[in-house]
This record gives structure tokens, C-alpha cells and sequence, in this order.
């Protein structure tokens, strides 16, 4: 069983503040993105790299495109556009697909092993922590509404694996807004998706302090 990986990287970054998207930015001497690559590299089932980046960035990427042997895509307006974008690029004769946040550098070869083993076992399995703090519904932003138990509750990450038809399926479905993730598409076809606890080192970049963070870990190890 072999699966193809989209990095997707063709985000804004508008949250973090820079002009350059965060995932582009300089971390422990790497570029961002290129710590996902190279943890991908380290899976021999993972047969096919797919980086995907906003349009303009695709003739700086001419050269990674050479130096880690991967396929280059332009993104679109919503991560579900750019995951759609990079899914027309998977080779033949691939059986599972891989999506993951360029905005996670600390992934490593383990969790994606982890998860892949548990996609081909169920159809399709991601990356997830259980909750660790109480967590409480508020319906105005303002006041709790009421709490909710944590023992059900799971933070999604990424690598999310599925069986390409499946994944294919789900990206040719016309789908409301407010698509966060692939997992979510999964329950529209009611798709058994497993989690896979991959606990907390695998966070997502989003704010000045998750890359500081991000550094301190990658230097360290
Ligand atoms: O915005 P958020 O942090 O949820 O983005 C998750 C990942 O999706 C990031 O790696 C980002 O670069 C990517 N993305 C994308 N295309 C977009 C928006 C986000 O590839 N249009």
C-alpha cells in the first residue's frame, strides 16, 4: 500500500502578521514548510510529495521542486481549494492520500506511520489530542452557555489519511463554507474516520509564540 502527501502551503498567514505567509518564513534554518517534507521523505510508503503554495510563490519553488524530488501546485482561495488543486496532481496507482498542514513542521516520520497503518486498517484515520483543558459552549462569545465533557472531546490535527476514491469523492461534492478540515467532508458520507493520538508536540504555527515554540523544539532535537 503506497499513499502521495499534500503539504498544503497556500494559506495567507493572515492570522500570524507578516507580510511573507508564515509557512515560508525562516525556522531553525529551514523554511517552515520544508521540515513537513522532509518527515515525509522518511516514510517509504509515502510514494508522491505535493507541495501546494499560492500562485505567485510557484517560481521560487522551481528549486525544492528539484532538491526534494516533489510536484509543485498553485492553492486557491480556501484550503479546501488548495487540497482540491493538489488532488488532480496524485499519480496513478497510488491507494491512499495524505493531507497535511504546512503550518505543523514538528510532524515526524512516527505519527504519519501511525496514522497510515490506522487509515489502511479503517479507510481513513488522522491525527488528533485529547483535550486537556475544561471545555465550555458559549452561544454569545461572552458568557458559558454550558460545559461540555472533555472525555468526548478531540483536537484535529494533521497528517488526515483517506482512501483516494473516498477523498476524491468527498472534493467533488459542492460543499457549504467553513471547511476546516478533510475529517469534517468524512462525515458527509458518513466515513469511518479513527483517531489516532498523536499527542501534543504536533501543533499547528498559528501565532508568534507557537513559532517561537516550534524553534526551540526543532533546535533542540
Ligand atoms: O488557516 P489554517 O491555519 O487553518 O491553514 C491550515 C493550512 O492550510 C496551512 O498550512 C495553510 O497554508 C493551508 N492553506 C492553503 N490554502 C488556503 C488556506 C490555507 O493551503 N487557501
Amino acid at each position: 500500500m503506497f499513499f502521495s502527501a499534500i503539504i498544503v502551503a497556500g494559506g495567507k498567514g493572515k492570522r500570524f502578521g507578516t507580510k511573507e505567509p508564515k509557512q515560508f518564513l525562516s525556522l531553525a534554518k529551514k523554511k517552515m514548510f520544508v521540515w513537513s517534507i522532509l518527515a515525509f521523505k522518511k516514510v517509504k510508503e509515502c510514494r508522491q510529495i505535493i507541495l501546494v503554495v499560492p500562485e505567485y510563490k510557484l517560481p521560487e519553488m522551481e528549486k525544492y521542486k528539484k532538491l526534494y524530488n516533489i510536484d509543485v501546485v498553485p492553492g486557491g482561495k480556501e484550503r479546501y481549494d488548495s487540497v482540491k488543486n493538489g488532488l488532480k496532481c496524485v499519480k496513478e496507482n497510488i491507494d491512499f492520500v495524505a493531507v497535511h498542514d504546512a503550518a505543523r513542521p514538528l510532524v515526524t516520520s512516527e505519527p504519519i506511520k501511525e496514522v497510515f497503518s490506522s487509515a489502511v486498517k479503517y479507510g481513513g484515520a488522522i491525527a488528533a489530542s485529547p483535550a486537556k483543558d475544561s471545555i465550555k459552549f458559549s452561544k454569545d462569545g461572552k458568557f458559558i452557555s454550558n460545559s461540555i465533557d472533555r472525555k468526548n472531546i478531540w483536537q484535529a490535527q494533521t497528517p488526515q489519511i483517506f482512501k483516494i476514491d473516498l477523498l476524491k469523492r468527498v472534493y467533488s461534492k459542492k460543499i457549504s463554507k467553513n471547511v476546516t478540515d478533510d475529517a469534517q467532508l468524512m462525515e458527509k458520507i458518513k466515513s469511518k474516520v479513527a483517531l489516532v493520538d498523536c499527542g501534543y508536540e504536533n501543533f499547528k504555527v498559528t501565532q508568534k509564540i507557537d513559532f517561537k515554540l516550534a524553534e526551540l523544539i526543532l533546535q533542540r532535537r
